[in-house]
């Protein structure tokens, strides 16, 4: 069964976010959700954290 892995990381922010892989080895230690896709099949979704905080706003 196909995998996919999908990122999902801050615009504009302070580092580089490595979304060029299918591991959650980013520098800002991502969190990796199983999500449901539309054809029925599991994927990530490997949600990047932005290190100025912006997401506790
Ligand atoms: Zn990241």
């Amino acid at each position: 069964m196909n995998t996919h892995t999908l990122h999902v990381r801050p615009i504009d922010d302070l580092i580089e976010h490595d979304t060029s892989t299918e591991e959650p080895n980013c520098l800002c230690g991502p969190t990796v959700k199983p999500v449901k896709q539309d054809d029925g099949s599991m994927g990530w979704l490997i949600v990047h954290a932005s290190l100025d905080g912006r997401e506790l706003v």
